[in-house]
This record gives structure tokens, C-alpha cells and sequence, in this order.
């Protein structure tokens, strides 16, 4: 479904993603897991079309995106600080996309009450954005990137702002939720467990570059250098 060659994206001299390799097939669910200013957000939004590339191929279902809008790579896009617009109700949000798409006015009070069903959140599209709490707030962000079933789902630390119980019980809630859906997703986290929970793969990044890639065990059991076993906390 996806696939990056050779991405690069450089901030002033500095490749903050270093010729990057990476697939990511349909139904899959990857988590990439690395340091703090390794370019995981990068990746997400150089794939979602926010950010160009110095060099390097997206590729989505075989074709080039370059110069393919963000609006029309059919991928969503849950960003680290969700950016809910607290202007709007619950349902103002959830409906953003399909808007944006030009869906009917019915079809969207249908398909955002189904998205509150879907994450937990019945019946609250008339509640104001700014009165949920900040598991509420992800729930409504999460709706709102699936709202216009992207072919690709991509989270940047979903859970980011949660406290360790919510973030658990969420985790196996998402888990469910998108083998149920088909959904493919590639999440950013720097929860290695939760990433472990979540994922098919597990890609490590390490300064623009993938340190591994794998599934949660063989990472686990068989991290690929230092770098790797010292992030999964095996040596200080
Ligand atoms: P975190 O875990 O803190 O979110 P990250 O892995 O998502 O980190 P990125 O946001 O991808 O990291 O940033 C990677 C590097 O690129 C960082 O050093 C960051 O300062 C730099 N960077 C990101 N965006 C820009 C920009 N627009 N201009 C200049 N430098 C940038
Ligand atoms: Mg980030």
C-alpha cells in the first residue's frame, strides 16, 4: 500500500530523514518507536503530503505522490497535539473531512454518529469541544482522522496525553477496532509497549534512519545493534 525510497527531508544542511526504506502493506499495522528528534513526525507527515521531500519517492498503491496534494492521498492524519477546533461542537469536528469531501448533510450527521459509537462516545456530537477531558479530546481526534475512511491511518502518539490506565485500555480498544475495520496504520509512539501491543512491526528510528524493523518480537528478542537494545532499556 505504501512505500518510501530513498525519503529524504533536510532542515538546513541536516537530514532529519535520511534516504529512508520503508513498505507498509495493506491490513498492516506499524508503530515506529525512536528517540525524541529521530523524524518520526517527519516520516508521518512527509507520507500525508505536509512535508516535501529533498529526495526520495512516496509511493502510495504504486504511485508516486509527488506533487499529489494532502487532500488527495486519501490518508488520515491524527497529529501529536490532536488540534481540535474548539470553535466547533464534537460533531463539528468528527465531520471536518467529510466536508472537506463534500459529503451530504445526512450522510455526515449518520457517519459522525456512527464514529462516536465506533470510539467510545455515544451521543456526544452537540458536547463542546473544550468541556471533554483529554481522553475525550483523543477519542474525538481519532474519529475525525477516520471519518473519511483513509486507505492509510497514520497517528502520531494517539495516546500522547493519557494517563498509563487509559492509555492501556485504549490500546486493546484500537487494537480491536482496527482489525475490525482493515484498517492500515502506521503510528507514531515512544511507548515501547504500547507499541508492542498495537503493532505487526515495530520500525526503530535513529537519527533520519531505521535502526530495525521487525516484528515486536524479533525486535525484542533480537535487537539489531546497541542502539536498539539500549532504547528498549536492556543496558544503560
Ligand atoms: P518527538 O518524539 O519529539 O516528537 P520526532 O521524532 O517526531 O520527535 P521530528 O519532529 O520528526 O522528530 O523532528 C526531527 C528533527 O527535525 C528535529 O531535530 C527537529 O528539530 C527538526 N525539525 C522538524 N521540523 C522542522 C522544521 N520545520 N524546521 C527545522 N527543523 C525541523
Ligand atoms: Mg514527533
Amino acid at each position: 500500500l505504501l512505500s518510501l525510497e530513498g525519503a529524504t527531508v533536510r532542515f538546513g544542511g541536516r537530514a532529519v530523514l535520511d534516504a529512508v526504506d520503508l513498505e507498509v502493506a495493506e491490513h498492516e499495522i506499524v508503530c515506529v518507536l525512536g528517540p525524541s528528534g529521530s523524524g518520526k513526525s517527519t516520516l508521518l507527515r512527509a507520507v500525508a503530503g505536509l512535508q516535501p521531500l529533498d529526495s526520495g519517492r512516496v509511493r502510495l498503491d504504486g504511485r508516486d505522490q509527488a506533487g499529489v496534494p494532502a487532500h488527495r492521498r486519501g490518508v488520515g492524519l491524527m497529529f501529536q497535539d490532536h488540534q481540535l477546533f474548539p470553535q466547533r461542537d464534537v460533531g463539528g469536528n468528527v465531520a471536518f473531512g467529510l466536508r472537506m469531501h463534500g459529503a451530504s448533510k445526512r450522510h455526515q450527521a449518520e457517519r459522525v454518529r456512527e464514529l462516536l459509537d465506533l470510539v467510545g462516545l455515544p451521543g456526544a456530537g452537540q458536547r463542546a469541544v473544550a468541556a471533554l477531558s483529554g481522553g475525550e479530546q483523543q477519542r474525538v481526534a481519532l474519529a475525525r482522522a477516520l471519518a473519511p475512511s483513509p486507505r492509510l491511518l497514520m497517528l502520531d502518539e494517539p495516546l500522547g496525553q493519557l494517563d498509563r490506565s487509559l492509555r492501556e485500555r485504549l490500546v486493546v480498544e484500537l487494537k480491536e477496532l482496527f482489525g475490525r475495520l482493515g484498517t492500515t496504520v502506521l503510528a507514531v509512539t515512544h511507548d515501547q509497549g504500547e507499541a508492542f501491543a498495537l503493532a505487526d512491526r515495530v520500525v526503530v528510528m535513529r537519527d533520519g534512519r531505521i535502526a530495525q524493523s521487525g516484528t515486536p518480537l524479533e525486535v525484542w528478542q533480537r535487537p539489531a545493534d546497541a542502539f536498539v537494545a539500549r532504547f528498549l532499556g536492556f543496558e544503560n
